[in-house]
């Protein structure tokens, strides 16, 4: 049908013109219908065009529906609040074995105990409880805990028998473990070294203060590998075995002070 044209010769007003189109006739005859028909195809194309896109669209907003859902489903709120509560009834009881045993109080609040929190309390929440473990974190590092030598405990704290005049009693300021010259001792906690020399009967001694009212003190050194101001780890080696002071042969003495009173050391040796 498109096989007839017809030539349009195009004159401009002064009555030139050199194009020339040619249309098919069909075209020419039946223009409106021809467009309508153009017009109709571009509809019905647009048409699936945009049912394409809703379809596409819901689909990513149906999946993003159902991820948030399957979040929603593995933060279990009520159970989570519970965990909460149960963290902070810990801390609370932490707070109270430290008042007991005369150490700093952390200053908290029931922040887990409030009712009904949405998703943004519970980021606030934990790192509350993050913030609050790193300070017991803290705390638990510069309290001296163990043994600073593995020797075996040949004197106890308390009242002994004068080890060298061998009769009356005495007060034994510490404990001793056995050891040989030159056995590497360890800090018992975190600190900072007040005192690095010849310290009476101690002879070599070295005192760590621990923050919190604690130091230890280690004595009859061989040799003393701190210096006073120096920073120690707990487990640190701070000198070695020895016999110097009062002492009747190669032992470590050990003392924990409390708020600048000699305490049993063996309260500290292990969690009971
Ligand atoms: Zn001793």
């Amino acid at each position: 049908m498109f096989k007839k044209t017809t030539s349009v010769h195009f004159i401009n007003a002064e009555g030139n013109g050199n194009r020339i189109m040619v249309i098919p006739t069909f075209v020419l005859l039946y223009w409106k219908k021809f467009i309508f028909v153009i017009g109709g195809v571009l509809s019905v194309l647009l048409l699936v065009l945009g049912v394409f896109i809703y379809q596409k669209t819901s689909e990513i907003y149906k999946e993003e529906l159902h991820r948030a859902n399957y979040i929603k489903s593995k933060i279990d709120m009520q159970k989570l609040q519970e965990s909460f509560q149960s963290i902070n009834q810990s801390m609370l009881k932490i707070n109270g074995f430290m008042q007991e045993r005369g150490l700093q109080k952390f200053s908290m609040k029931n922040v887990g105990g409030e009712e009904g929190f949405d998703i943004q309390d519970v980021n606030e929440v934990s790192s509350f409880y993050v913030g609050y473990i790193k300070e017991i974190e803290n705390a638990i590092t510069n309290v001296p805990l163990g043994k600073p030598h593995h020797g075996e405990i040949t004197s106890h704290f308390g009242t002994r028998e004068n080890p060298f005049s061998g009769g009356g009693a005495e007060t034994h300021s510490g404990m001793d473990f056995r050891g040989n010259t030159g056995d590497p001792v360890k800090s018992t906690a975190h600190g900072k070294v007040s005192f690095a020399g010849v310290k009476g009967g101690y002879g070599n001694c070295v005192i760590i203060d621990h923050g919190y009212n604690l130091q230890t003190l280690y004595g009859h050194f061989s040799q003393i590998k701190v210096k006073a101001g120096q920073e120690v780890q707990s487990g640190e080696v701070i000198g070695a075995v020895g016999s110097t002071g009062r002492s009747t042969g190669p032992h470590l003495h050990y003392e924990v002070h409390f708020k600048g009173e000699r305490i049993n050391p063996e309260l500290y040796l292990n969690f009971k």
